[in-house]
């Protein structure tokens, strides 16, 4: 128990320290208001740091330590402890110092409040936990090393059944990729597995292959992005394990970004021609229409819908555009068989080709290269939404985390903003 007094000692209330095997000796103050709290161990042994003996005849309290503590009534608070120290006869008297289970020695932090820190960390910052708490900036980062893994704990998952594997812009117009590999566990929880330095084929299988036997063979499907790297990995992986069976879906929403980009292309084109060609009166009518353009078509509002068939008169190319986008995105948002859509997406392709529109060039290419591991999402319509989900927390995590990001610290920084308050809260 430790006790705090007002200042004219008129009240005292009592706290339960909740700190195992030790008695409260002294209670101080500060000049800071700091609550300083002496503490002893009760713990008459120790275990023989060299043969493990249980040691119980007790030699001398080693030097002071001071740990920081959970704060109380808003106060910094810390522990001071003088650690005992034992000697064992059967080596040589070689001094052993009990460590007790509330701190892990060379850490300036007591253990509940290491993890008082993790959880002020999720979706925070080192610096901003560091002002808030008035604990130093490395304090914190030394917290997050005894706290967070760097890399996945293979003993925290039971199936790997959806993974994803995505990336990551470090930095913003340079090709600084890392790849991200995600798992959608049971009951929609997503958990980081890696973050790897680039995107190669080599550095992403040489990940897939330290996954545990036992998780190979649970694995059905993995999503990605259309990357060689990626699919080739996840493809060579396979083949060289005969209990992997597992299939590469390319993530709905990476196809939809791709077309969806091709009439974006064309919007951006007959808005300059139009802003050109027309009066500004006829101009101002239209400009508003040229963002309800990138909405879908279902999402559309009464008002909308004119202001879409307005612009669409004077720019047939982005309605025949437009058209051909809304049909391909119902073509996914169908109940089809694997075939059914291989179908009706060469179709569609047909179509486009038949008339004079450029816009959908590239991704004619892209569909023809990729069409069987797209058509893949039919079969069990699996998309890595929640890799999108995810990505919004990178971008966060990247704004908050301006230029600190190595690929441990990224890992572990997105494990704590994933399953934080579940570990901490
Ligand atoms: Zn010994």
């Amino acid at each position: 128990m430790v006790q705090i007094q007002d200042s004219r000692a008129y009240h005292t209330i009592s706290l339960p320290l909740d700190i195992p095997n030790v008695k409260v000796t002294q209670v101080q103050q500060n000049e800071w208001g700091d609550y300083i709290i002496t503490v002893e161990s009760t713990l008459k042994s120790t275990k023989c740091q060299y043969c493990e003996r249980k040691l119980t005849k007790l030699h001398a309290c080693g030097r002071e330590i001071e740990l920081r503590h959970l704060p109380i009534l808003g106060r910094r608070v810390y522990i001071r402890l003088r650690p005992q120290q034992f000697k064992c006869p059967d080596c040589g008297n070689k001094m052993t110092t009990q460590t007790l289970d509330w701190y892990e020695s060379n850490s300036p932090h007591t253990q509940a409040y290491d993890e008082y820190l993790m959880l002020s960390l999720v979706n925070s910052t080192v610096e901003d936990v560091s002002q808030k708490e008035r604990v130093g900036y490395d304090a914190v980062e030394g917290a997050i090393g005894r706290c967070i893994n760097t890399s996945v704990n293979w003993a925290e998952f039971t199936e790997l059944s959806i993974i994803g594997i995505d990336e990551i812009a470090l930095a913003k117009g340079r090709e600084n990729f890392v790849a991200l590999i995600t798992t959608q566990q049971a009951a929609g929880r997503v958990a980081v597995l890696a973050v790897l330095p680039d995107r190669k084929k080599a550095t992403v299988r040489q990940f897939l292959d330290s996954i545990p036997k036992q998780l190979r063979a649970t694995m059905e499907t993995a999503c990605t992005d259309m990357w060689e790297g990626y699919v080739n990995a996840v493809t060579e992986f396979a083949a060289a394990h005969p209990e992997v069976s597992i299939q590469v879906v390319i993530d709905r929403y990476h196809v939809a970004k791709h077309y969806r980009d091709c009439v974006d292309k064309v919007r951006k084109r007959e808005c300059r021609r139009l802003k050109k060609e027309l009066s500004t009166a006829d101009y101002q009518q239209i400009t508003g229409a040229m963002w309800v353009v990138r909405k879908n078509n279902r999402d559309l509002t009464p008002d909308e819908r004119t202001k879409l068939r307005r612009l669409f008169e004077y720019a047939p190319e982005l309605k025949s555009a437009y058209t051909f986008r809304e049909e391909l995105t119902a073509i996914f948002e169908r109940q089809l068989t694997k075939d059914q859509a291989i179908q009706r997406l060469l179709k569609w392709a047909g179509k486009v080709r038949q008339t004079a529109l450029t816009c959908f060039d590239s991704f004619l290419t892209t569909l023809n290269n990729w069409l069987d591991p797209i058509a893949n999402y039919f079969i069990n319509r699996l998309n890595s939404g929640f890799v999108e989900g995810l990505n919004n927390k990178v971008k966060t995590l990247k704004r908050r985390c301006y230029g600190l990001l190595r690929v441990t610290t990224l890992f572990q920084r997105l494990y704590l903003d994933l399953e934080g308050y579940r570990l901490f809260a």
